[in-house]
């Protein structure tokens, strides 16, 4: 049985050694074995000190540092990117011919800029790239017209017709959404093979969508991957106000059969945002089914050092507590 990884989010920004010193040692006390910390582009421009300082902290407590480029390219979780200020020609376009603020993964321009953040991910000696939510954009909230989709930009639009031999459609056809699926898995190859000549290892945290609208229908092509080493997915119940165990199960299953048949690490999120006021035990219950399926890699988004006053749940102490006690739980049970 694989030792028991348990990990938090820290979003916090101190320059405040002492601050970040008291943080991450409550994190440790209360049963984190690792902790996710962010490097945004925003993050490399003003604070690129103050990052390496948080995972030199993390790494002398003995935690381990996963590290997330929340937002690059504004097509990794967060929409907010500094990259299509600066090169908007590499850019997204949507099938409307509208721009779309967002940097286009088959643009080589972009796959350098990741590896330049890569680079800096080496420097500041995260030991793991939290590749978190990746996804392409798809609105079918037009009320009866075509869906507006990306990326059909113009190297899309080459690339597309030297595949299929034909034009790119305009609606979001079975050729569209393979093209679209294969644009992530290319891209994901080559980025997980850099920050793997780095000594780092990956690991991919899918949405829990399994449809073609985002891109990744076919997540055993993605687990698959060579150089991924941890796959998992996010499956955040109180979002769709459903019952935790009945809600996490099925994805939990889902990501151990591909994890078991790939030889990967299988990894499960719980939910620790806008948690609703007295439903924090729901963490616990979510945590315990996903031990008893056989996840070993589990993280809570987030609350306490969280991401954001949007994402802050009713009472974020209780948060805090429950997700303490459930790691403190699942540690001795493994004693
Ligand atoms: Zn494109």
């Amino acid at each position: 049985m694989n030792r028991l990884k348990t990990g938090i989010a820290y979003f916090v920004r101190n320059r405040d050694h002492k601050r970040v010193e008291q943080d991450l040692l409550d994190i440790k006390n209360r049963g984190c074995t690792y902790v996710v910390h962010f490097m945004t582009e925003f993050d490399t421009v003003f604070f690129p000190e103050s990052v390496k300082e948080i995972c030199q902290v993390t790494r002398d407590l003995g935690l381990e540092v996963y590290l997330d480029p929340w937002g690059l390219g504004g097509f990794i979780c967060s929409k907010y990117s500094l990259f299509p200020l600066d090169r908007p020609e590499e850019c997204q376009v949507l099938s409307d011919g509208s721009p779309l603020m967002q940097a286009c993964p088959n643009s080589e321009v972009f796959v350098e800029h990741t590896e330049r953040w890569l680079d800096k991910a080496a420097e500041v000696k995260a030991q793991y790239i939290f590749w978190d939510e990746p996804h392409l954009f798809f609105d079918n909230n037009t009320k009866g017209a075509t869906p507006r989709w990306a990326c059909r930009c113009s190297r899309c639009q080459e690339q597309f017709a030297a595949m299929y031999g034909h034009t790119m459609p305009v609606e979001p056809t079975s050729d569209v959404y393979e093209f679209r699926q294969e644009t992530l898995y290319r891209f994901f190859n080559r980025v997980t093979a850099m920050a793997h000549e780095r000594g780092l290892k990956n690991s991919l945290c899918l949405l829990p969508l399994r449809s073609d609208e985002h891109g990744f229908s076919d997540w055993d092509r993605f687990c698959s991957l060579p150089h991924v080493d941890i796959f998992g997915t996010d499956p955040y119940w109180y979002f769709v106000d459903a019952e935790p165990k009945q809600y996490v199960t099925p994805y939990t299953k889902r990501v151990l059969d591909l994890c078991q048949k790939h030889g990967k690490e299988p990894h499960i999120w719980l939910q620790g945002f806008r948690v609703p006021k007295d439903q924090e035990h729901e963490i616990a219950i979510a945590g315990l089914t996903v031990y008893e399926l056989g996840i070993r890699n589990i993280a809570v988004w987030v609350d306490k050092y969280g991401t954001g006053d949007n994402n802050a749940s009713a009472n974020p102490e209780r948060v805090w507590t429950v997700t303490g006690d459930l790691y403190r739980f699942l540690h001795n049970l493994g004693e």
